[in-house]
């Protein structure tokens, strides 16, 4: 049991290592025990509960240079009620000790609570760069970093939002948004619209179906960019009806022309560049490359999209341009035979030149079309392979035992593994909507179910049994 709660400490859980503490509350014997429970209340927000239970445990603050980790989680719990002598005890304890991803996510939260920003965003960058695997630490860094971005660098801004975005899509083995959704809240809620809207729509190039990024992304407060196209529409009409009128009088069609073209291309020119509301022109930018990057599974980053399909594009407008030409005569020939002289003394006639045009504009766009079926069709079938492949390799990755290398399994390997690898153990669930299961060469007992805080599924190892195992032991006996 205990090692379930602190392997759900370890994946940042703790709304469930509390739950598992909830139904075994006779496990807290140990000093350990009400020191991962008090860390688990910090993380939730909860330090005055975690400091009044530690000190009713008999915790007292540190004396001496001896640190234990319970010392510091009681300096945690009441530097976030407002202890400053206690935040600062803490922040030297920390300075001084390598307490890894553990420290740094404590630090982090206490940060949070206390409203220093800055010291939060660094630890909670310390925090996942050191491994934090938890929910709270890749949103949190995730904000943070997105947030140190210099507005006015577009490689900076595009560098860190892809990175961030990519790595919180890559991170949730199911490719949910659910992470990168919960930085675009974050964002917003230090006041970073501009972020909060580059991290939506990078994110909804990775996943292009998500209704919770759209609605997300809808519901960011943020001046529409069609005002900058409109006033440059309108500029541009100003313009034109200027020059229009000025060549009335001042009779010169050649100006009017190139005049006309000129300044539509400048009004699409200067709509392209011109910095969108409430962004930085780095940031507008970067908004503007964004659209249309696909996710490369291979490569597992963003790309633009059908750069490798450029050239079936090119060869395939050529050869329809080519037969959409060739046609017209044979076309206009049997229709002069069909309609009777009037049509083919018409079609002999100059005036038919736009039927080429017609017939040319039609093949190009017949191909093209053609082109991009052919490629969707081909997308859609190696998708379909690609996703059988997908789940015989995952059923095989779940059969194998992973009880003396993993302390919890995550996402569909946890899913996999309960059902491939792990066998009944017929003992009592634990906790809502999980199973006890039992290795069945080891004998060790597996807490499995969507038992994350966002429904993802976990496997936490428990107990194993003493005596190494023999490969077909079946561990009779063993029970909660
Ligand atoms: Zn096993």
């Amino acid at each position: 049991m205990r090692l379930w709660q602190a392997a759900a400490r370890d994946l940042g859980e703790h709304a469930l290592a509390l739950q598992l503490d909830e139904a075994c509350p006779s496990d807290l014997d140990g000093r350990s025990s009400w020191t991962g429970r008090s860390y688990d209340l910090i993380q939730l927000g909860r330090s005055a509960q975690a400091r009044d239970e530690l000190l009713r445990a008999g915790a007292t603050p540190p004396s001496g240079s001896d640190l234990t980790a319970r010392d510091v989680v009681l300096a945690a719990a009441c530097a976030a009620c407002g202890d400053d002598g206690a935040w600062h005890w803490l922040l030297a304890a920390a300075a001084r000790i390598d307490g890894g991803a553990w420290l740094a996510a404590l630090v982090g939260a206490v940060a949070d609570q206390r409203g220093e920003l800055a010291t939060a965003d660094s630890a909670w960058v310390a925090a996942r760069g050191s491994g934090a695997h938890g929910r709270t630490a890749r949103v949190r860094a995730g904000v943070a970093i997105v947030a140190s971005r210099r507005r006015d660098d577009p490689q900076d801004v595009g560098r860190l939002v892809l990175d961030v975005v990519g790595a919180a899509i890559a991170a949730d083995l199911e490719r949910r948004p659910g992470v990168a959704v919960a930085i675009a809240q974050g964002l917003l809620e230090r006041g970073d619209v501009a972020g909060a809207r580059l991290v939506l729509r990078t994110t909804l190039m990775l996943v292009p179906s998500s209704a919770e990024v759209r609605a997300a992304l809808g519901a960011v407060p943020a001046r529409r960019p069609v005002t900058v196209v409109a006033v440059a529409t309108a500029l541009a009409a100003v313009l034109i009806g200027g020059l229009i009128a000025l060549t009335t009088v001042v009779p010169a069609p050649g100006v009017r022309v190139i005049g006309i073209v000129a300044v539509s291309l400048g009004g699409a020119l200067w709509a392209r560049r011109v910095p969108l509301p409430g962004m930085t022109a780095a940031e507008s930018a970067v908004w503007r490359d964004v659209r249309g990057l696909v996710w490369d599974e291979q490569e597992q980053r963003l790309v633009p999209p059908g750069n490798r399909n450029g050239g079936w594009y090119g060869i395939a407008a050529i050869a329809g341009l080519a037969a959409g030409t060739a046609l017209v005569a044979p076309a206009l020939a049997a229709l002069s035979a069909l309609a009777g002289s009037g049509f083919a003394a018409w079609a002999d006639s100059g005036s038919a030149g736009f039927a080429y045009l017609a017939g040319a504009a039609l093949g190009t766009a017949g191909g093209v079309l053609l082109v991009r079926w052919a490629i969707r069709a081909r997308r859609r079938s190696r998708a379909r392979r690609e996703l059988s492949a997908r789940a015989q390799s995952r059923a095989r990755e779940g059969a194998s035992c992973r009880c003396w290398s993993d302390a919890w399994l995550r996402g569909w390997l946890a899913e996999e593994t309960a059902a491939q690898h792990l066998a009944d153990a017929q003992a009592l669930a634990v906790i809502p909507g999980s199973q006890v299961r039992r290795c069945p060469s080891t004998g060790t007992l597996w807490l499995v179910g969507p038992l994350a805080a966002d429904g993802l599924w976990l496997a936490l190892r428990g107990d194993a049994p003493r005596a190494a195992p023999q490969p077909d032991q079946q561990g009779d006996g063993f029970y909660l």
